[in-house]
């Protein structure tokens, strides 16, 4: 018996075409497989206007949340006279008035109240998905599939942990085998909101922005899929951020581990937290685009065949400020490290890279820069007494400075790929100001200033990646 679960991102729901192109899709590879299951989001931008409504409802504001429902009603709308012309499909016009209109009760009582809890957040965040899963349900029955929308409430159990829910597995897999095996035996396609689950007590959560292909993760895993399909809005995973690179090309096979290092360093594609669930199990994941399907895109495996020495992408992180701890009393004494990442951390900044030469005289690492000041502060009351006494000379930020990172597994175990990386950048006249390279060798990172950051990311995506 086959099973495959796709899911649908933001823009592959976002309009009536998309959602017909999505249906198109749907249909043509049911008849392929035994058991499909679809996952669907929000249309792109559904849940950004929602979490707005809710916010601006507790700060007082009575319009915005008022005209935030009456767009989203336009918009669906729109999108349900475009597809649903048969009379009998357009039932999710109903639907989409009683969702919106919860969802103008909740941010009515949040403006009473002057608070959004994070549960009250959850419940208004949660309607584009219920909106769009009945809208593409009621599609597909209009094309003549066997196809219902089904609330993810009823499906995956998590624990209370609102806007990040954790899935909690052995419930989930109780649900999916009670609600969804049933229907997929008769041959009907449910259509599961992703992003969206419920506690025990059946209370609305969501598993964290972005997360919906982490439900068809979950899904995936509780249905014994096959395979899992991430329909999104281009070709894959690119070598590099095609509007930097214009000759940026689609990875074909990823590991899981290079995802990882990929989405840490910027490329967005894909949370490697959200298909860990899928990757463990060894079940086939692949990345494909709504508006371009013949491509087959890129498939993400547990492990992946690496020719040695090649380097699979580049990708650069913006928005980042170095600091620098440096003084010769540094050197040899215990504790300096643990002591400034202890004050990094109580600011709540997270460190991108960190970098320390032998000599021990300076510490650097990297930080988002609207972090910046008070870490440099923590760092100088924690150390007043070292700056005191000329340990440590001084403590300083310098701003406007990218990460730029190479990826590839093949870089393991294989002299010559920093070598090349660094080569490129020469030869550019690009100065490197920090470096760092993780032991599990799948990744090298250097920082450049924001001015270099283009041309370094260029320069090494022609001689390290396409000249490889
Ligand atoms: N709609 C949700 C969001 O925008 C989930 C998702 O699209 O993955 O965060
Ligand atoms: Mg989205």
């Amino acid at each position: 018996m086959s099973t495959l679960t796709m899911k649908f991102g933001g823009t592959s729901v976002g309009s009536a075409e998309a959602i017909s192109q999505a249906a198109d899709i749907v249909l043509e590879h049911s008849q392929d497989w035994d058991r499909l299951v679809v996952v669907v989001s929000a249309a792109s931008g559904v849940t950004d206007s929602l979490t707005q409504a809710a916010l601006a409802a507790s700060s007082g504001d009575e319009q915005t949340y008022e005209a935030v429902v009456s767009d989203l009603r336009l918009r669906h709308y729109g999108v349900v006279d475009t597809l649903l012309t048969s009379s009998g499909a357009r039932s999710p016009l109903a639907m989409v008035d009683r969702y919106l209109e919860e969802c103008a009760a909740f941010c009515r009582s949040i403006h009473v109240l002057g608070e959004a809890t994070p549960r009250a957040m959850d419940a208004i965040a949660s309607v584009g998905e219920r909106i769009n899963a009945r809208i593409m349900a009621a599609l597909l029955l209009q094309r003549g599939a066997r196809s219902e929308a089904v609330d993810a409430t009823e499906l995956i159990v998590t624990d209370a942990t609102f806007q990040k829910a954790i899935p909690l597995m052995e419930p989930t897999r109780a649900q999916v085998t009670a609600r969804l095996v049933p229907m997929l035996a008769e041959g009907v396609i449910p259509i599961v909101t992703g992003f969206v689950g419920a506690t025990r007590d059946g209370v609305t959560t969501t598993l964290g922005r972005g997360r919906s292909d982490f439900s068809a993760a979950i899904l995936g895993d509780c249905l014994d899929s096959d395979e899992v399909w991430i329909w999104t809005d281009v070709d894959g995973v690119m070598t590099a951020d095609p509007r930097l690179v214009p000759q940026a090309q689609v990875i074909p096979v990823l590991s899981y581990s290079e995802v990882g290092e990929l989405a840490y360093f910027g490329a967005k594609v894909l949370h490697p937290r959200t298909i860990r669930p899928v990757i463990e199990r060894g079940i086939p994941l692949w990345v494909k685009n709504t508006f371009n399907p013949t491509c087959p895109g890129t498939r993400i495996v547990r492990e992946a065949q690496n020719t040695p020495g090649t380097v699979k992408a580049v990708t650069a992180i913006e928005g980042l400020s170095m600091v620098t701890i440096e003084g010769r009393g540094m050197m040899g004494v215990p504790g300096i490290a643990a002591r400034t990442f202890a004050a990094v951390a109580s600011q709540g900044a997270s460190v991108l890279m960190i970098s320390q030469a032998s000599s021990e005289q300076s510490i650097c690492f990297l930080i988002p820069t609207d972090t910046v000041q008070p870490v440099v502060q923590a760092i100088e009351e924690e150390m007043a007494l070292e700056l005191k006494r000329r340990d440590i000379d001084r403590v300083w930020s310098l701003d406007d400075v990218v990460i730029v990172t190479v990826v590839g597994a093949g870089m393991r175990g294989t002299p010559g790929v920093a070598a090349r990386t660094f080569g490129a950048l020469g030869q550019a006249n690009i100065n490197v100001v920090a470096i760092a390279q993780g032991s599990s060798e799948c990744s090298i990172s250097l920082a450049v200033v924001a001015d270099n950051a283009a041309n370094a990311v260029q320069q090494i995506h022609s001689e390290v990646i396409l000249n490889g």
